[in-house]
């Protein structure tokens, strides 16, 4: 089956969720007939490569040809359907990559082509437990798995943020322990999720893992959860949604070359 194209959609509003997240909500009537209920899936962005001409601008037609457009994936953190909106969270992580620049400067009116969904990305909400871990880039879809956990669910979630300010209100399970962890520089070599991660007791049952960070610590956490505690492929998620140094382009490429990714 053709891939569906990608849609021109508007900039409806922009906000400073906490310091270092920007809340985006897309819009338009290019959004009729997305579907429904999507929440933790992600879409493409798409920005025009440097050697095309092209604004933000994007049509339908035009992402499709040569040269192909940069491509960014980011998590569905609400989709309206009524009002066609769909709101995602942007890392402000600097200038230096075109997802981060783009949302840093985006302006009600703003246009940019958006291809998805991909596939949703939710823990298996039968499980005994739950270990839940990530970084800012994983708040959206940790926020969606943590609202639609079973209310007796127990277990715990790990967050990475930058600042203690960058903490947002989530609605969870009462049984699921937050852990808000502040690291400054997560750009820079370190084992704050991992430490962190590996300080928690185990608990009774089978859990199932849902883990997304930098490349790095992901690998890190993969080879705890695996390695030392004997977690089955089957009762795991594990990925890079970002590497240190790389462009996405150069994650996805270490994600392709990742030999460790079947150790069991
Ligand atoms: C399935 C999936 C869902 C994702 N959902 C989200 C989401 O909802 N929100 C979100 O913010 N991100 C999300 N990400 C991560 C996001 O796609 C990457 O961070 C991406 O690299 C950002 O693109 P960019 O153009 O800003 O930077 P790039 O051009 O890819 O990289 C430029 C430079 O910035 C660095 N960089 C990239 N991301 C970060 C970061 N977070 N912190 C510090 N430095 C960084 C790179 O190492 C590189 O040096 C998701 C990734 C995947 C795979």
């Amino acid at each position: 089956m053709a891939k569906p194209l990608p849609r021109l959609l508007s900039v409806i509003r922009t906000r400073r969720l906490t310091p270092n997240m920007i809340r985006i909500t897309l819009g338009g009537s290019n959004l009729a007939g997305f579907p429904a209920a999507q929440e933790s899936a992600y879409v493409k962005l798409m920005f025009p490569a440097p050697e095309s001409n092209g604004g933000m601008e994007l049509s339908s037609e035009a992402s499709v040809e040569e040269p192909k457009p940069i491509t960014r994936s980011y998590t569905i953190r609400s989709f309206d359907e009524r009002l066609l909106e769909m709101e995602l969270d942007f890392v402000a992580h600097g200038d230096n990559g075109p997802a981060s620049a783009w949302a840093i400067n985006a302006k009600v009116g703003d246009k940019i082509s958006v291809a998805g969904p991909g596939a949703k990305k939710m823990a298996d909400m039968s499980a005994d437990w739950f270990f839940i871990a990530g970084d800012m880039t994983a708040l959206p879809a940790i926020s969606v798995n943590l609202e639609q956990m079973p209310s007796n669910a127990r277990g715990y979630a790990v967050l990475e943020i930058i600042h203690e300010s960058d903490k947002q209100n989530l609605l969870a399970p009462a049984g699921l322990e937050i852990h808000w962890l502040i690291n400054p520089k997560p750009d820079r070599p370190n084992s704050v999720l991992l430490d962190a991660v590996k300080s928690l007791p185990w608990l009774d049952g089978t859990p199932n893992v849902w883990a997304a960070s930098e490349f790095e610590s992901m690998r890190a956490m993969r080879r705890y959860f695996k390695g030392e505690r004997g977690v089955g492929r089957g009762d795991i998620y594990a990925s890079s949604y970002w590497k240190m140094g790389e462009t996405d382009e150069g994650n996805k490429a270490a994600k392709r070359n990742d030999t460790d990714s079947d150790i069991n």
